[in-house]
């Protein structure tokens, strides 16, 4: 798909689905697994630009994760309906980034991204009520490969507000800085020295043969012009 769309930077996504059936009136084995897919210009979750200052983000208020006793997390899905409660939180409180809490004081993940929480030079990240990106998992490998120290593990929301940086991982723009929690500045308010590390060692990877495949455009273009 990528080779065909002639896109150099893009966003793939694949999505399951059990199809337009109804969930009423039908049974379970009625409905036939189908796959869509969709290539599109690379989405960015945080504009490059304001990635060099770092976003704004709120801890929610008014709305929780959902609990992974109702849709379980650890499976991408497309319930948006606490994230999107976040994203209009964080709009009125002028923000750009929710974090969503498991409603008992820890923390959890934001609409769409992993949240990682630097405090005394430890990477700290919730184990449970998220989902386990894969962008998380390259964050987790890169800093263990600089000897820092990382904590997967439940995450009370006070670190957030103690910590000395934070930033956000997605697949669709990497490691996003957030400057500002509450409207109360991290730290000095400037993106961090670890932080930054993580970036430009997460984007490395990006050129790195065993994190990456190049993709064959030439191929792509023949392919275009036959039947498939
Ligand atoms: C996509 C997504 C992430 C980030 O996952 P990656 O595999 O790093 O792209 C985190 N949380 C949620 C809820 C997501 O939808």
């Amino acid at each position: 798909m990528v080779a065909r769309s002639g896109l150099r930077d893009a966003y793939v996504m694949l999505i399951l689905t059990r199809g337009l059936r109804g969930v009423r009136g039908s049974k379970p084995g009625d409905h036939r697994n189908a796959l869509y897919m969709f290539v599109q210009p690379f989405v960015w979750v945080m504009t490059p630009q304001e990635q060099l200052t770092g976003g704004k983000a709120i801890v929610t208020r008014t709305v929780r994760r959902i609990p992974p006793g109702s849709i379980d997390p650890t499976v991408k899905n497309l319930q948006w309906g606490d994230f999107t409660r976040g994203m209009f939180e964080a709009a009125d409180r002028e923000a750009g980034h929710p974090f969503l809490t498991d409603g008992d004081g820890n923390l959890t993940e934001g609409s769409g991204f992993n949240v990682v929480l630097i405090k005394d030079g430890i990477l700290y990240t919730p184990d449970r009520g998220v989902l386990h990106g894969v962008t998380r998992k390259s964050v987790l490998e890169v800093a263990s490969g600089m000897n820092m120290e990382t904590r997967v593990e439940v995450v009370p929301v006070e670190l957030a507000y103690m910590a000395d940086e934070i930033f956000t991982c997605t697949t669709a723009g990497g490691i996003m800085p957030i400057t500002s929690l509450d409207g109360k500045s991290i730290g000095d308010g400037k993106v961090g020295p670890i932080t930054t590390k993580i970036w430009d060692a997460y984007w490395q990877l990006h050129y790195d043969p065993k994190y990456s495949f190049a993709v064959d455009y030439f191929t792509g273009s023949d392919a275009r012009t036959s039947k498939l």
